[in-house]
């Protein structure tokens, strides 16, 4: 840990950074650090295109930094700043974002930027030493050993903010820390609501829409995230997620519908003990604990009402309807860059599915594709990573266009 890092620590107020403030995390964070604003000061904000949301964050915060990561965004912001004489400076770019990350008044950055457009910003973070609040799960899955690594070196708490990690997290002995070796565990529990098509047939999933694919029974979230629920990547990226944060292999990771989305997992000891950790399905409980642990601080989440809920239902996952699943077994067993792979070929498919460009159905395909063709590399670089996450995406777009041309073609008939 540096000497910064140290000092900056001990300080009453901790300066927080968060990366993807506009987004469903960063709000919920946002919302979480206004209820104790003598524990948390907000000194960075980033995003990608918000400008009205962003500005809005930096009238009510202040930060002394906002990073728009697209440049016309980041004149936009600070024509509107100018005006309203806020003293937030205004930033544009990747590196701009990225030196948010590392700022010495910073102790904690949330990284809650969606895909691999995170892994450097989040990277960055993890280097300086900083406490990484990590919802950002692709990263993690493209290149999780160089984080542990990494964060092994700098001595940064990777704390996880996913609701499924966090609650392995809060299970897990006293004083361990993510990444490292433990005694004493089976097996970890992985909990997965089902998403919004759990009952539905092979036919009705054929034609879902982006709309039906974003409305998740449980949780409100940004798309990405959603559609990945709906498909069952999500609880495929998160098998990854936990084999890299709980140092643990996909064989002892049992996946367990669980539609009341109440236990948000749990962690089996050799004894025969399971602890789980419950509570409404609401991320400011995660964000709270990741931002005060060890303490506890008040988060706005409403008591759990188990005579409301009555009932706790479990079921196995049906691979069968939801290949995406099978597919990350496959990539977590293969390991390299086969998680990278398979990540960027399922941003590249989920987009052109929110564009209406494949059906619902063809997401899976197309990552199977993808994954086939593309050449996984073993003990991998960052760059190297960042270079099969290239070439993936590359083909993931050339066989989305040869489906979309093949139906045109179908339908001219
Ligand atoms: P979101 O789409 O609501 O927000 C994403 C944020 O990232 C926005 O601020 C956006 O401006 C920013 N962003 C997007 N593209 C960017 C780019 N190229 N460069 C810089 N910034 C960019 O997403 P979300 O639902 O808040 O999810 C964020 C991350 O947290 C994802 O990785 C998701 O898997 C994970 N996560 C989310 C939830 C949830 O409840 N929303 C739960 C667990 C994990
Ligand atoms: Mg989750």
């Amino acid at each position: 840990m540096t000497a910064t890092t140290t000092h900056s620590r001990s300080r009453h107020c901790q300066g927080v950074t968060i990366l993807g403030s506009t987004g469903s995390i960063g709000i919920n964070t946002l919302d979480v650090v206004s209820r104790h604003p003598e524990k948390y000061r907000v000194v960075a904000l980033t995003a990608n295109r918000q400008v009205n949301v962003m500005f809005e964050q930096c009238a009510r915060f202040v930060p002394e930094v906002a990073v728009m990561a697209d440049e016309a965004s980041g004149l936009a912001l600070e024509h509107k700043v100018r005006e309203a004489g806020l003293k937030t400076k205004v930033h544009a770019g990747v590196e701009a974002l990225k030196s948010t990350a590392t700022l010495p008044e910073v102790d904690t950055v949330m990284a809650a930027i969606v895909g691999a457009a995170g892994l450097l910003p989040t990277l960055e973070a993890v280097r300086s030493g900083k406490r990484i609040l990590l919802a950002n799960k692709e990263p993690l899955v493209m290149c999780g050993d160089v984080f542990i690594q990494e964060a092994n070196k700098s001595g940064a708490e990777l704390l996880p903010i996913d609701s499924e990690h966090n609650a392995i997290f809060q299970c897990m002995p006293a004083g361990y820390r993510p990444g490292s070796s433990h005694e004493g565990i089976r097996r970890i529990l992985l909990t997965c609501s089902g998403g919004p098509f759990r009952g539905a047939s092979m036919d009705d999933l054929a034609s879902v829409t982006p709309e039906q694919a974003c409305a998740h029974p449980n949780w409100s979230m940004g798309k990405k995230i959603s559609v990945d629920s709906a498909t069952l990547m999500n609880k495929g990226l998160e098998l990854i997620e936990a084999c890299w944060l709980f140092n643990i292999t996909p064989e002892n990771v049992q996946i367990v519908i669980h539609p009341q989305s109440v236990i948000h997992s749990m962690v089996e000891y050799l004894d025969g003990s399971v602890l789980a950790q419950m509570g409404n399905p609401d991320m400011r409980t995660p964000i709270a604990h990741a931002l005060a642990w060890p303490a506890r601080i008040e988060s706005g989440v409403a008591s759990l009402n188990l005579f409301d809920i009555r009932r706790l239902e479990f079921e196995q996952p049906d691979l069968d309807r939801f290949p995406c699943l099978k597919l990350a077994y496959g990539a977590a067993k293969i390991k390299g860059t086969a998680p990278a792979i398979m990540n960027a070929a399922n941003e590249v498919a989920v987009q052109a599915f929110l564009d209406g460009i494949i059906a619902f159905t063809d997401i899976p395909r197309v990552i199977e594709k993808v994954m086939e063709q593309v050449t996984v590399h073993h003990g991998p670089t960052v760059e190297v990573v960042l270079r099969d996450d290239t070439k993936a995406r590359r083909y993931a777009n050339t066989y989305i266009t040869s489906l979309d041309d093949g139906r045109k073609g179908t339908a001219q008939c």
